[in-house]
């Protein structure tokens, strides 16, 4: 008789298990053995599912660093008793939640899958019981009694991607996610197409270790034409910062202007860690290839290449949360720690 793979749904809350309050007509979280009950079919799953939820589920709109700290306490609590991990999760800040994960579980060797939906399970046309009963079947899937995906993925709309590499591209459409910069993991058709190259390689891996540290005295900044210095020095000003992520113009580029600089250079002499991650979806920055980069490329501006806002906020708070030193900062995040990254 084949074992049969043990997997753990953690539920957090979002639209996947959300009722209409009839009295404001807004969309609120509930309980999650009625959401198990909408979806009969997990009983024909070839695999036990055991369930966790938050005590009170959330939207993820209110999602923080103390609830990441919570998802990989019950990670780590259940790691040894489990096969793979489906966290459920609103689809508003998935891609936050999914990339700090990445970072606080060190050398992962089981998959946890993040998923949810756009419309309640109840809902007539909804996507949550494709998202949810698939995520478990990658969660269960092995190959040789070894886990197919040792990472942290996120599941929707039939795309299985590397959730550091995702972002929320969409508000309505059922396909929410896009990995721009990094091909899917897996897809889901008649049958799970999985791309062997893409997922992170089988090593033997190091003792699993969670990371509850996260630093959050960082703060990102979008440039917009018309900024202006009392925006920047606002921000540099901020009590406390240790980071920010600068999101600049399509390859990196910035103003060119004096006072950009000068600020700047300003904020990293009192060791305020700075990152340069593109505004656009997809692509890299390339400091030095324009004119408008040069100046921060010179002041050693921290490249944050192809990685998303989403992941370079996590791994800023991780590395923070760690205790790097500040001269060795710099190297450390322009190298990939979980594929979050493409170095060269
Ligand atoms: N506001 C919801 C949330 O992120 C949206 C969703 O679940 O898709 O919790």
């Amino acid at each position: 008789m084949v074992d049969k793979s043990n997997i753990l749904l953690i539920y957090t809350g979002g639209t996947i298990g959300m009722v209409k309050d009839y009295e404001s007509g807004a969309l609120k979280a509930f309980n999650f053995d009625k959401l198990l009950k909408n979806i009969p079919e997990l009983k024909l799953l070839d695999c036990h599912i055991n369930s966790v939820s938050f005590d009170t589920p959330i939207d993820s709109s209110n999602m923080s660093p103390e609830h990441w700290v919570e998802i990989a306490a019950l990670i780590e609590a259940h790691y040894d008793s489990h096969d793979g991990f489906v966290v459920l999760h609103g689809s508003d800040t998935m891609s936050y939640t999914a990339s700090a994960l990445s970072f606080m579980l060190e050398n992962l060797g089981k998959p946890v899958i993040f998923t949810g939906s756009q419309l309640p399970i109840g809902d007539l046309r909804t996507d949550a019981k494709e998202n949810l009963i698939t995520s478990i079947q990658i969660a269960a899937l092995q190959h040789n009694k070894k886990p197919v995906v040792q990472e942290v993925g996120l599941y929707f709309e039939y795309k299985l991607y590397r959730a550091n590499r995702t972002t929320k591209i969409n508000a309505e459409h059922f396909q929410a996610f896009a990995s721009l910069n990094y091909p899917e993991l897996i897809e889901s058709g008649v049958h799970l197409k999985v791309s062997q190259e893409s997922l992170l390689p089988y090593v033997r891996r190091k003792k699993f270790k969670v990371h509850k540290h996260m630093d959050t005295n960082v703060a990102i900044l979008k440039l917009f034409p018309g900024i202006g210095p009392a925006v920047l020095q606002g921000v540099v000003d901020i009590p406390g910062l240790k980071g920010l992520i600068l999101e600049t113009y399509g390859a990196g580029n910035a103003p060119n202007e004096p006072w950009v600089i000068d600020i700047l250079r300003k904020a990293k002499e009192k060791n305020i860690h700075i990152i340069n991650v593109t505004q656009c979806s997809g692509g890299s920055v390339s400091m030095g290839r324009y004119e408008t980069s040069k100046q921060l490329e010179e002041l050693q501006v921290i490249n944050g290449k192809d990685i998303t806002t989403e992941a370079a906020v996590a791994k800023l708070m991780y590395l923070l949360g760690n205790n790097v030193s500040f001269k060795l900062f710099k190297s450390i995040f322009e190298t990939s720690l979980r594929g979050e990254i493409q170095e060269n």
